[in-house]
């Protein structure tokens, strides 16, 4: 069989590991394990590399312990505004929304954009209401609102009020959740939601549903889905960098991912990490923070997982 893998991220504005229980942990990695299992499952059966992209971002769209879906980040207006998108790497296909306050599953109006509509990105209103339109599922947008982001909220207001915003942590501001895949027949895919940063101001979009600054695929280079300050990740155009690396360059997937977090983005003093896969199903998961929920499973079928510095590896049945 060809080498097929998953990789995923749940965003590297990860919480030191005393500020949230036991509970809370093994919560998250039981997600992290879902989210990579519902993957696997769809490339074992020979599906595609879109296909298992977007069912591991939903099932962290999902769960209450990532910025994106339900438990996504709040604005300054104690409101979600959520971005996302998707990229084919065998047809360049993309799609993307953002704004969007409605959609339980932002991941799947962003590969409708891509399949059903005319256009890559599609903001706000318009975006719930195509959404609608395509038949997915819509909440309330308090469906999306968790204690532990009204905490962030309140904690950043509080913040700014006294001055101490540059004191404030990873896991405060920001997350974000992402995929990126290699199928049997060679194609890559690359998928990414979130919530942005916590406290934005109204109508501010980062990197997450700007393809080639959060989110790239390309067959036989990469595919890569990225987190951290936006802002700067769309300046360097972070997603496609990568894959220019490796394509003009020759880079290795590792060194140009290496390059891009550890030196690139170094002198701006900003969370940042990414997960991304190449040709040959080899994944990595850089990041400067003190954590990022990260898993993969590469053309072994080994599992490996884990928010800290410390991997756990899981040895699937075949
Ligand atoms: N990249 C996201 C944004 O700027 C946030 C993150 O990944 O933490 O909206």
């Amino acid at each position: 069989m060809n080498p097929i893998a998953i990789g995923i991220h749940g965003g590297c504005g990860t919480l030191a590991r005393d500020l949230q229980s036991t509970q809370d942990w093994a919560e998250t990695e039981a997600a992290l394990e879902a989210s990579l299992r519902a993957a696997w499952t769809i490339l074992k059966a020979g599906g595609s590399a879109l296909d298992a992209v977007e069912a591991a971002v939903v099932v962290m769209e999902d769960s209450p312990h990532f910025n994106a879906g339900h438990g996504a980040a709040l604005t300054e207006n104690a409101e979600h505004e959520l971005d996302a998108s998707i990229m084919d790497g065998a047809t360049l296909g993309a799609g993307a929304i953002c704004a969007v306050r409605r959609i339980r599953n932002p991941i799947k109006a962003a590969r409708a954009v891509m399949e059903n509509s005319d256009c890559v990105l599609i903001v706000g209103d318009p975006a719930d209401a195509f959404a609608r339109r395509q038949g997915l599922a819509m909440v309330e947008n308090g469906y999306f609102t968790t204690a532990r982001r009204q905490q962030a909220l309140a904690s950043l207001k509080a913040r700014k009020e006294r001055g101490t915003l540059a004191a404030a942590s990873e896991a405060e501001r920001h997350g974000t959740v992402g995929a990126v895949a290699l199928d049997a027949k060679g194609n890559l895919a690359a998928a990414t939601s979130t919530g942005g940063f916590n406290n934005k101001p109204a109508g501010r979009v980062g990197d997450s549903p700007i393809i080639g600054a959060g989110t790239y695929a390309r067959n036989g280079a990469c595919a890569v889905s990225c987190t951290g300050q936006g802002e700067i990740f769309i300046r360097h155009a972070v997603a496609h960098d990568l894959w220019a690396r490796m394509h003009y360059a020759a880079e290795t997937l590792h060194r140009a991912s290496d390059a891009l977090i550890h030196d690139v983005m170094k002198p701006y003093k900003i969370g940042a990490g990414l997960v991304a896969v190449d040709a040959k199903g080899r994944i990595a998961a850089p990041y400067n923070t003190l954590g990022m929920a990260r898993g993969w499973i590469g053309p072994d079928g080994v599992l490996h997982l884990g928010t800290h510095e410390e991997m756990k590896s899981l040895v699937l049945a075949s």
